[in-house]
C-alpha cells in the first residue's frame, strides 16, 4: 500500500543545519520555534480548544536526512556511536519512513499578517520541517513516570562547563534587545555537548561552529570546557 501525506505546517527554527540541534526535544528549554499552519488548514476553527493544553505532540518528516535510505541497525550516539541497535529500537532519523515524533511546550497562538502561527518551545527541529500533524499531549496517558528507556535511561550528561570570550559576551550584548535568550541558549545548546560520539574521546582542542538564527557561533572543546571565541552575523 502506498500512501502519501501532505504538511499541515512548516517549522521555523532557529536551527539552520542540523549539527548542533538537541537531540531530543526538551532538552533545550530556550529552544523556541514557531509552526506556521498552511493552508487550508490555517483557520483559527482547526485550533479551537487547543489554548488550555501545556504541550503537543509534533508528528513531523525528517526531510533534510529523507534522501539518505535506512538501515536495519544504527548506532545511537549514546552509545558512543560503535554499538549497534535495530532502528525501530532508536529514535534515529534513518528510518525506512522518515517519520519524526516530538513532544514540546506549546507558547501559544500568533497571528500575523494573514498567517497563524504556533509558538513551541523546547524543539529539537531544524528550520523548515515540514509537520504533518499536531495532536494535544495528554498527561494521563502519555506520560508513565515508571517506564523503563534501556541505553536511553537517563538524561544526556551536562557537566560541559562552558565560557565565553570577551568579543562573543560583547556580541551577546549587542543583540540583547532581539535576543534576550541568546547566551543561555548558547551554553544550554553547548552543554549537550553536539560533538560527534568518536570525537568524545579525543583529548586535543577541537574547532566547531553552527549556525543558530543568522548568526555563526564558533567554539573550540577541551576536556570538559566549550569555549565560545567569536559570534557573528552569518
Ligand atoms: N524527537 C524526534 C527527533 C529525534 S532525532 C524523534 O524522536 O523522532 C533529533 C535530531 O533530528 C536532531 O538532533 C536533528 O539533527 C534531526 N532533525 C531535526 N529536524 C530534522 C529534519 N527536518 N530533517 C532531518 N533531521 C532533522
Amino acid at each position: 500500500m502506498q500512501l502519501s501525506f501532505s504538511p499541515i505546517g512548516t517549522i521555523h527554527s532557529p536551527f539552520k543545519q542540523k549539527f548542533a540541534i538537541p537531540r531530543q526535544p526538551g532538552l533545550v528549554k530556550e529552544a523556541q520555534g514557531l509552526l506556521e499552519l498552511l493552508p487550508p488548514y490555517d483557520h483559527p476553527d482547526t485550533l479551537a480548544g487547543i489554548e488550555d493544553f501545556s504541550h503537543l505532540w509534533i508528528i513531523f518528516v525528517f526531510h533534510q536526512t529523507m534522501n539518505k535510505g535506512w538501515s536495519n541497525q544504527v548506532r545511537p550516539p549514546r552509545l558512543g556511536g560503535n554499538r549497534k541497535k535495530g532502528v525501530f529500537a532508536t529514535r534515529s532519523t534513518f528510518r525506512p519512513n522518515p517519520a519524526g515524533l516530538s513532544v514540546v511546550e506549546f507558547m501559544g497562538l500568533i497571528k500575523e499578517k494573514n498567517k497563524l502561527y504556533l509558538k513551541l518551545g523546547g524543539i529539537d527541529l531544524l528550520d523548515g520541517t515540514p509537520v504533518i500533524d499536531i495532536k494535544p499531549y495528554l498527561p494521563y496517558s502519555d506520560s508513565i513516570p515508571d517506564a523503563t528507556a534501556g541505553f536511553a535511561n537517563k538524561m544526556p550528561d551536562t557537566s560541559m562547563q562552558v565560557e565565553f570570550t570577551k568579543q562573543a559576551e560583547d556580541f551577546c550584548f549587542s543583540i540583547r534587545e532581539q535576543y534576550p535568550q541568546i547566551k543561555p541558549f548558547i551554553i544550554s545548546l553547548l552543554k549537550q555537548d553536539p560533538r560527534p560520539a568518536y570525537k568524545k574521546q579525543k583529548k586535543t582542542v577541537q574547532e566547531y561552529a553552527m549556525s543558530l538564527y543568522n548568526f555563526n557561533i564558533r567554539w573550540t572543546t577541551e576536556n570538559n570546557i566549550c569555549s565560545v571565541f567569536s559570534i557573528s552575523p552569518d
